[in-house]
C-alpha cells in the first residue's frame, strides 16, 4: 500500500500527529533524526508514502526506491560524512532488527563501523 496507515509511526510523524526533529525534506522523503542514536550521525531518510519495507518499496515504486538512497547519499554528502566513510542500511524483517515496519534507511556516521555487523 502507498497511502497512510493510521497505526504506522512514521506515516504519524509525516502528517504531523508526532514530533520529530527533522533535518531535511525531498519532493517525496524526510529525514529525521533518529530518536536513539546508535552513532554521532544518525539520521533516517523516510519516503512520505507508507511501504512495510525496501522488498515492498520497490515493487511497487523503484523511482521511489532510487530516490530514497539518493536522498541518503545526498544527507551524507551534506553532513561531511563522504571523507571518513559512512554506512545505509535498510534492516529488513524482524530477524534483521527492523522494528518500524514503514520503511527507511539509516545513514550513520562520524565513528568506525566493525564488520560483519552484530
Ligand atoms: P529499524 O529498527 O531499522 O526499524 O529502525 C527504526 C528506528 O527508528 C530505530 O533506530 C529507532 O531508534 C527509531 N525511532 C523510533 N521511534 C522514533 C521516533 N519517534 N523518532 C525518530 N526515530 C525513532
Ligand atoms: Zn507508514
Amino acid at each position: 500500500m502507498s497511502e497512510a496507515a493510521a497505526d504506522c509511526l512514521f506515516c504519524r510523524i509525516v502528517a504531523g500527529q508526532v514530533p520529530a526533529q527533522v533535518l531535511r525534506r525531498s519532493a517525496r522523503t524526510w529525514s529525521l533524526q533518529d530518536i536513539a542514536p546508535q552513532a554521532p550521525f544518525h539520521v533516517l531518510v523516510v519516503p512520505t508514502d507508507h511501504h512495510r519495507d525496501i522488498a515492498a518499496l520497490t515493487s511497487a515504486d523503484p523511482g521511489l526506491a532510487g530516490e530514497l538512497l539518493a536522498e541518503a547519499v545526498a544527507v551524507a554528502q551534506a553532513n561531511e560524512l563522504t571523507q571518513g566513510g559512512y554506512r545505509i542500511v535498510l534492516n529488513t524483517g524482524a530477524q534483521a532488527g527492523q522494528t518500524v515496519f514503514h520503511v527507511h534507511a539509516h545513514v550513520l556516521g562520524g565513528r568506525g563501523f566493525s564488520w560483519p555487523p552484530g
